[in-house]
Parts: structure tokens; sequence; C-alpha cells
């Protein structure tokens, strides 16, 4: 066995590092949390495929046997949180839990993928069974079990895993707070400054949300402690800059786009997403559209931009 995957361990917490495919220098390594009560063991998100021998290992590490996973806690629908469900689910009999609103894209990994690439403006050329499967493995683990807001999961000793709903980067996402260790683990509602990717979000609005309750819960709920999934914890206070950070990421892009589409009239949806994908130093590919399509839905409610021919021009 070579080093250990277990990357953090704080309260009830112990935290699983996985590496991506075309991993970024290992910065975008996706996390994944073993929490442990007295009575029940749960796994917040399966990760991606390709991090299943880490999976694996880590359950080694701590000391567990697979048997021992009773539940399997659901972040988001994306490929690198859900990509073990199938395999997991057979191999441990977990329960697996998460939000109704993307269960079904839990249930099909076909629809999943598409979901995203139907945004590709080159997706006919998208072999979405090589692309996806190092990511999710060929069988599916459905949810078992909805939970909203307020909702929580009882590991025994005084464990217990409330649900906290963080929409915007998906619109079917949540989080977790457990209060005796002030910890709050969630995914991907933050992402981190050195992400290669545009910031990810499917309503601007519902992301901005976010981000004022994630500051609300941190204060309210006096948390110690916020475990994400692609970066090391933060303690509150770094937490809270994060939180600031993303919200001004977001509007760079919103202003951005409005930039082009002001100096740029009739400006298609492929071209603002390369633009604004340059302007910021981020990769050019399909999952900056689901932002910019976003957005230019938002500006169109607003009254702000007007479709002409293929593109978008500002309302005089
Ligand atoms: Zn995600």
């Amino acid at each position: 066995m070579g080093s250990s995957v277990i990357s953090c361990t704080l309260g009830p917490f112990s935290t699983v590092s996985m590496g991506l495919p075309g991993d970024h220098e290992g910065k975008t390594a996706t996390r994944t949390f073993f929490v442990q009560g007295k009575d029940r063991l749960a796994l917040i998100d399966s990760g991606l495929r390709a991090g299943y021998p880490a999976l694996e290992q880590g359950f080694a590490e701590l000391g567990f046997k697979k048997s021992d996973l009773d539940l399997l806690l659901i972040t988001h629908e994306h490929m690198d949180h859900i990509g073990n469900n199938g395999p997991l689910k057979r191999e441990t009999g977990c329960r697996v839990i998460g939000h109704a609103a993307r269960a079904d894209r839990v249930a099909d990994n076909m629809l999943n993928a598409k979901s995203i690439v139907h945004a590709f403006p080159e997706g006919t050329e998208f072999d979405l069974d090589s692309e996806y499967l190092d990511w999710m493995a060929p069988d599916e683990g459905p949810l078992d079990e909805f939970v909203s807001d307020g909702d929580a999961a009882d590991l025994g000793g005084g464990i217990e895993l409330e649900v906290v709903e963080c929409f915007g980067h998906s619109m079917g996402e949540i989080g977790f707070f457990e209060r005796s260790s002030r910890t709050l683990a969630i995914a991907d509602p933050l992402l981190p400054v050195f992400n290669p990717v545009l910031y990810l979000y499917e309503d601007p609005a519902a992301m901005r949300a976010t981000f004022d309750k994630l500051e609300r819960f941190v204060a309210e709920r006096d948390v110690a402690t916020v475990l994400l999934a692609h970066e090391e914890p933060r303690s509150a206070e770094s937490a809270l800059e994060l939180v600031a950070d993303c919200r001004s990421r977001v509007d760079a892009i919103e202003d951005s786009m409005m930039q082009c589409i002001r100096e740029q009239p009739g400006i298609t949806r492929a071209e603002l997403r390369d633009a604004v994908c340059d302007k910021f130093e981020k990769v050019r590919e399909w999952r900056a559209l689901v932002s910019i399509e976003a957005s230019l839905r938002s500006f169109d409610e607003q009254g702000l931009i007007r479709k002409t021919g293929h593109g978008w021009t500002i309302t005089e």
C-alpha cells in the first residue's frame, strides 16, 4: 500500500482524497468524507470511478469492512461525486440518500452526462461512452431515500448530519452540518480559486442566494470548519473569504458577458463562452457553457438583452 489516502481527520469525519483523470497538478482532487457515529457509518459522496481504489484503501486504513457502511449521502449528481454509487451499493448494502431534484440523473448515467453536455455545441462529436467511463461506473446506484433542508441523519452517540440545501452549482445540491464538531461538509457551492474551469452555476440568482445563506449559516450555527470537495478544509473565517471571492467571480463573469454583448452585438453563446473563458484564463470547454447559458437566461428574463439571429444584443 502506498501513501495514505486519508487527507484529514476531524471529529467524526475522515476525508479520503482521490485524484481526477487529467488532474491539474493534483489540485482538483475530489474528496469524500466518512462520518462515524456510535451506531452507523456514513460516507458523503462516492467520488469518481477512477478513485475507487482510493476509497477501498480508505475503508482499510480506517479499519472498516465494506459491510460496515450504512448510508451513502449524496451532495449532488455530478460525475465526480456519484461515480461509485453502483459498486458501493452492491458491495456494502448501504442506503443511498440525496435530494429528489436530481434523482433522475443519479439513476441514469447517460441522462446525467447529457444534461451537461447538451450545452456543448459540438455535442454530436462528443463521445459520451469514452468520456464518462473514467468518472462513473457503468452500473448506477439510484437514491433510495430523499431528504431536504433541515432533515437529519442520526448516526448515534450524538453524531447527527443535518441537511443544508445549497442550490446554484447544481439545482439539487445539499451539504451536511455536524453540530458536535461544528463542521459543515459541502461539495461544490464554493469552488476553489485555482479551479481551471469557469465557475459552474446553473442559476446565478440561486447561486448568489446560496452564498448569502452560507454566510448566515456559518455565523448563526457557529461553524468551526468547512470541508470542501476540491480543496483543503477551511476555518470559518477562511470559508467566509472564499464565499466573498466566489460571489465576486460570478459577478465578474456576468459583467464581462454584458461588456462582450455591448461591444459585439449579435455575439453567440459559443463566442461568449470563448471570450469569457479567455478573459479569466479558464479552459474553453463544454461545462463553461452551463454558466454562460444560465446568465443569458437571467439577462433575458430581466429584459437586459434580446435574441438577434443566432446571438444576443443589448436591449435599448
Ligand atoms: Zn459539482
